[in-house]
């Protein structure tokens, strides 16, 4: 045997246990501890793997179990962000980007610098960035830019249950790039994380995944949590009920916070200023304001004769994950077979409101809001421990269902509603209602109890109105317009939006409209007019986008402000027209005066700066001519004066400015300059932030351009002879509703009442109100909107003109529009 013949085979390697390239992170001791007691840690390796050998995966793991914090960084230590590479991760809110990036950047040692974010203004992103947090919308732009994001290797959505339409959008996106990327021999992973709840729409969508990813669930450790619902139907005094129940526990069971959701930053407000006054705690970590609130009520508690003991009922605590809080409560309504199996009610009968009076002084309830639109240091105050000796209450909204995981709660409170904003799908008319949540909701909301140990839920409402509840709430795509998004699409060449491979659809309405409306506005090239109907609603929904579509689509703003812009260089407006667009896109510039006091000396309070704010809104309101712009006109003086001002809080705070809005102005005038010059390179605008007022012809222009981008804003107001019914008095008439809409008593047109008006929005409240209200001459409308226009028969009487279905205009000076020095088309490049 010729021993060269003979050999012998080498035994295949071992698959890796760890990956082949292993980036080392230095974390303190503390971190790495704190790392380890999350659920994510021990499915490194099956994630890691999964993603290795699959170009789409899907992970699902209850909220808190490390998703966000802990995935970027095992992809970074497996060697996804080295050289040029980035790792993406996109989350639908802002403050989830920001805070995480902070967090993610902590727990790895590293610096902004490499572990960085993006948000619609701001970012720190670096020439070293590794780990890039971003909003959804962010990403969006960028694929605008560059189809195939070359620039990342792995993109990870964030919070895909939450269904915002921006994240629907990217999933649909990128199930054609992975596959795209894969052709290019540049793969791009694509990681999907989502909470528990459905996920089917991702998986099992064959247009949108043909082959159905592989899904990962994170076992979330959860201790169990016993649900208590309420016995009777809801009441509708929710939060009062939420009070009482607050009280209770607090009386009578073991430590361990509270979390109670609400439904708005009002509400979230009132009950923490309850509470407070009836548990009143004097430390040092709260506010001025809220302190004032704890003195007071202290003082008010010791001058009164409240003698009741202190008498805390003796619970078991080894045997206590087993004990209904009801348990030694006097008034429980003892009953066996009740319907509701799932432990037994809270009731608090008729002596609940002896809470209100009697609280008992037990311990210090430490009282602490959350939601959105709080300051970011308030709202990291939740993430910290409480004062020792007190327990902690949290009383929030919705944001504490799934983004954001407060540690150490141990009994929730769900007053089972949520607040939405609501849009006709026909009108756009919106409003914000108060509405049921969704069953997967209402369970996301029961976990929160059992993050650290075993908890409680209490729900407000019966085990058969929980039956009732939608199984999961609608996807926002299916709920409101569409038109941006039909732009950006087209603007990508996706012609036929219906093809599109939606996770979820929007209605065909839905896009119907938002097509009709970009057609009108010129962004669209319109369909030829001939054949069928049938054939032209299918060539309504293929048209592709023109130039001026193209301008517009470059704007980050709703596609009629876009409208305004690409009009707005024409006689020196653009820097106006800017300011007017940041203000209508911030939205809510002034603060609500109109919220409930909570004592005498804050009703006069806010009375005087009442008085001031309207004083000053008049002001801005202008003189003569420049009136006629009218809400429109006053947001541009507010702009204006506040940075002649300098931007204070204090300049803010006197004029009922909300800072945080004018800061967000300042910052997308600067986006959209920036925007305008790079489209067009003869003319170059300047921000001055200090701009002086628009001269009378210009304020003419800008009432015209307004126009132009609201045509379908139009309204009119009824006259003495055409009025039905009281109803009617002082009402206005649009094409699209039947009914009579007003105008807002918040604008400064309330008492004018122009003939004719554009307005930036319906809003129902008490009645249909017209908010961000600006007067128009009704011979502009066959001028500069003959799309809404019927042209009748000139020699005929009565008058030629009539706009729109309804007959709106009857324009008798019929001459006077050919003299409007306005030069259509719009800035094209
Ligand atoms: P998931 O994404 O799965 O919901 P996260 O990664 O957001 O989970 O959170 C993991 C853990 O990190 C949670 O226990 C949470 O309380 C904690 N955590 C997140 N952000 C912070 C922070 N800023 N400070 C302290 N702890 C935090
Ligand atoms: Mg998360």
């Amino acid at each position: 045997v010729d021993p060269k013949r003979l050999t012998i085979p080498k035994p295949p390697l071992p698959p890796p246990s760890i990956p082949a390239v292993f980036i080392p992170v230095d974390r303190t001791a503390e971190i790495q501890e704190a790392r380890l007691k999350l659920p994510i840690l021990g499915e490194e390796q099956v994630i890691m793997e999964a993603i290795k050998e699959n170009p789409v995966v899907v992970l699902c793991g209850e909220t808190g179990s490390g998703k966000t914090t802990q995935v970027p960084q095992f992809l970074y230590e497996a060697g996804y962000g080295s050289d040029h590479d980035i790792i993406a991760v996109t989350e639908p809110r802002r403050v989830a980007a920001v805070a995480m990036s902070q967090r993610v950047a902590l727990e790895m040692n590293l610096s902004n610098r490499v572990v960085s974010y993006q948000i619609r203004y701001e970012g720190n992103v670096s020439d070293e960035t590794k780990i890039k947090f971003m909003t959804d919308g962010v990403l969006l732009k960028e694929i605008q830019k560059d189809f195939l994001l070359q620039k990342y290797k792995v993109i990870i959505i964030d919070e895909a249950h939450e269904r915002s339409v921006y994240t629907d959008i990217l999933i649909g996106l990128l199930s054609r790039i992975v596959p795209l990327r894969q052709k290019k021999r540049k793969p791009l992973k694509l990681v999907i994380m989502s909470a528990t709840l459905r996920i089917e729409d991702f998986t099992e969508n064959r247009r949108l995944f043909p082959v159905p990813p592989p899904v990962i669930k994170v076992d979330s450790r959860q201790f169990p949590v016993t649900v208590h619902f309420n016995k009777r139907t809801p009441l509708d005094d929710y939060a009062g009920e939420c009070y009482r129940k607050v009280c209770k526990i607090h009386r009578m069971l073991p430590p361990g916070g509270i979390l109670v959701f609400l439904t708005g930053q009002a509400e979230v407000h009132s009950l923490c200023r309850r509470l407070r006054k009836s548990f009143p705690y004097s430390g040092k970590s709260v506010t001025k304001e809220e302190e004032d609130d704890s003195q007071e009520a202290m003082r008010k508690f010791k001058k009164s004769k409240h003698k009741k003991p202190v008498n805390l009922p003796k619970i078991d605590l080894d045997n206590y994950s087993a004990m209904p809080l009801d348990e030694g409560d006097e008034d429980r309504e003892a009953g066996e077979g009740e319907e509701d199996g799932e432990g037994s009610d809270l009731e608090l009968g008729d002596e609940a409101s002896d809470a209100d009076e009697k609280p008992d002084y037990s311990l210090p309830l430490f009282v602490l809001p959350l939601y959105s639109l709080l300051a970011p240091e308030q709202q990291a105050k939740v993430f910290c421990p409480p004062p020792s000796g007190t327990r902690l209450c949290v009383v929030a909204t919705n944001v504490a269902e799934t983004s954001l995981t407060i540690p150490g709660m141990k009994y929730v409170i769900d007053c089972g509603k949520v607040k939405k904003r609501f849009y006709d799908k026909v009108t756009g008319v919106s409003s914000f209602r108060v509405d049921w949540i969704s069953q997967a909701s209402a369970n996301q909301r029961a976990g929160r109890a059992g993050r650290t140990e075993p908890g409680h839920c209490y729900r407000l409402y019966s085990s058969a109105v929980f039956g009732d509840f939608e199984q999961f709430s609608l996807p926002e795509i299916t709920r409101r317009p569409v038109e941006d998004l039909v732009l950006q699409m087209k603007d990508l060449n996706i012609e036929k939006v219906v093809n599109f491979p939606f996770p979820t659809p929007p209605s065909a309405d839905a896009l119907i409209a938002a097509e009709e409306l970009l057609i009108s506005l010129g962004a669209l090239q319109e369909p030829p007019k001939v054949g069928r109907l049938k054939d032209l609603q299918k060539a309504k929904l293929s048209s592709p986008i023109t130039a001026l579509g193209k301008t517009m689509a470059s704007f980050p703003v709703s596609p009629r402000y876009a409208k305004m812009l690409a009009l707005g260089k024409q006689h020196g407006c653009l820097p106006y027209v800017i300011t007017i667009v940041a203000a209508m896109t911030v939205r809510e510039l002034f603060e609500e005066l109109d919220r409930p006091a909570a004592s005498d000396e804050e009703k006069e309070r806010i009375k005087g700066k009442k008085a001031r704010v309207l004083q000053m809104q008049r002001i801005w309101a202008g003189q003569g001519p420049a009136q006629k712009l009218g809400d429109l006109m006053v947001m541009l003086g507010a702009v204006g004066a506040c940075e002649y001002s300098g931007l204070t809080p204090k300049f803010c705070d006197n004029n009922g400015l909300r800072y945080k809005a004018m800061m967000e102005i300042r910052r997308l005038r600067g986006q959209l300059t920036t925007t305008a010059n790079s489209l067009c390179s003869d003319i170059q605008i300047f921000l001055d932030s200090k701009m002086s007022p628009p001269t009378e012809s210009q304020v003419t222009y800008l009432r015209q351009i307004v126009m132009s981008g609201l045509g379908d804003h139009i309204a009119r107001r009824i006259g003495q002879e055409e009025m039905l019914d009281e109803k009617w008095r002082h009402a206005y008439k649009t094409p699209l509703l039947e009914d009579p809409v007003f105008i807002h008593p918040s604008s400064v047109l309330f008492r004018e009442l122009p003939e004719f008006v554009v307005y930036q929005e319906i809003m129902e409240t008490s009645k249909m109100y017209m908010k961000g209200v600006s007067s128009i001459e009704p011979e502009w409308i066959p001028a500069l909107l003959p799309q809404y226009c019927h042209f009748g028969n000139p020699l005929e009487k009565p008058p030629p003109y009539y706009c729109t279905e309804s007959g709106m205009v009857k324009c008798h000076r019929q001459s006077s529009f050919y003299r409007i020095g306005w030069q259509l088309p719009a800035v094209v490049v």
